[in-house]
């Protein structure tokens, strides 16, 4: 079960109402929830997806299944949860 990426819920998702369309992996549980975690005070979403876009650009994975397929593999959607350090420092190693 997915949790809402905005820190302050804790609704889990069931279905995929609210995905960032920029960096396409980030959901939360409604548009209520991804505005204010744009600009959060704390783990922002907006640095955390430009590293996510950048990182899809340099992979070349335009089509959205084969963004899915990485997903999984390398378990991104776990990291969503870390800091964004740490997203950034993962994604570096990986390049
Ligand atoms: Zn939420
Ligand atoms: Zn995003």
């Amino acid at each position: 079960m997915n949790k809402c990426m905005h820190l302050m819920c804790t609704r889990p998702i069931a279905v995929k109402t609210a995905v960032c369309v920029k960096c396409g992996i980030v959901h939360y549980c409604s548009a209520q929830c991804q505005r204010p975690a744009w600009r959060a005070p704390e783990l922002p979403h907006k640095p955390l997806c430009d590293v996510i876009h950048t990182l899809r650009a340099v992979l070349q994975l335009e089509d959205s299944a084969e963004w899915d397929s990485w997903v999984i593999r390398t378990k991104a959607t776990d990291m969503q949860c870390s800091s964004n350090l740490h997203l950034i420092k993962k994604i570096a190693d990986m390049l």
